[in-house]
């Protein structure tokens, strides 16, 4: 699953991310609320994370925005506080379930099968681009080109829709790695570059002469794909 971790506290973030990634799941990161709604609502997820106490948005605000934008978005609220209050608040705003800190791991584990289990069931919208011939469906994490069927990751379908979304300018990778990475590792600008490579790989007709995901010299990449030729 591809998961949104929203926590201030470094050393639990960075816990949950190894956790999660070493079990298979596709992790970004976040620290605070007003990153957690921009990442949510600009990118797919099938679940997040919640903190409760952020540093700036309250986490049950962060969940009513997400669950506004998101209908089907699977919110596992995280909290220090024992408070009944709370817990309802935070199902109120919209979560699906919560956890009280501090939780035992595999009760995180359980809890996020559980959830997955139910992702699973629902049926997603479609999300598709048409770009120089080649149909990206994002949703379904596929790129067909001739009646070749290539399969793209998440992160890969993360950057043609961010690039898609933002096809009026050239996007820098460091906003790459910002929007699509988040801050869940210490990465360099070159991990951007081998991923756009390998996409390429995938999608374009030439790799060498790529019309769907352009590179803009000392700008970064922009999306090409809807380009009169
Ligand atoms: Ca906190």
């Amino acid at each position: 699953m591809r998961v949104l971790i929203v926590e201030d506290e470094q050393a639990l973030r960075e816990g949950l991310t190894d956790l999660l990634s070493a079990a298979g799941h596709e992790v970004v990161a976040c620290e605070f609320g007003k990153d957690a709604v921009a990442f949510g609502t600009e990118q797919f997820f099938d679940l997040v994370l919640l903190d409760l106490m952020l540093p700036d948005l309250d986490g049950v605000e962060v969940c009513r925005r997400l669950r506004r934008a998101r209908p089907s978005l699977h919110i596992l609220m995280l909290t220090a506080r024992g408070s009944e209050d709370d817990k309802v608040a935070g199902l109120d705003a919209g979560a699906d379930d919560y956890l009280t800190k501090p939780f035992a791991v595999r009760e995180l584990l359980a809890r996020i099968n559980a959830l997955g289990r139910r992702a699973a069931a629902l049926p997603a919208e479609p999300e598709i681009l048409e770009a120089d011939g080649c149909t990206l469906d994002l949703g379904r994490l596929e790129a067909v080109r001739e009646e070749n069927i290539f399969k793209i990751t998440p992160r890969e379908a993360g950057i043609l829709r961010w690039l898609h979304r933002h096809r009026a300018r050239a996007v820098s990778r460091g906003e790459l790695l910002e929007r699509i990475w988040g801050s869940s590792r210490d990465l360099q600008t070159r991990t951007v570059d081998m991923t756009i490579a390998n996409l390429r790989q995938k999608i374009e007709r030439d790799p060498a002469e790529p019309r769907i995901l352009l590179t803009v010299t000392g700008a970064g990449y922009a999306w090409g794909g809807d380009e009169e030729r």
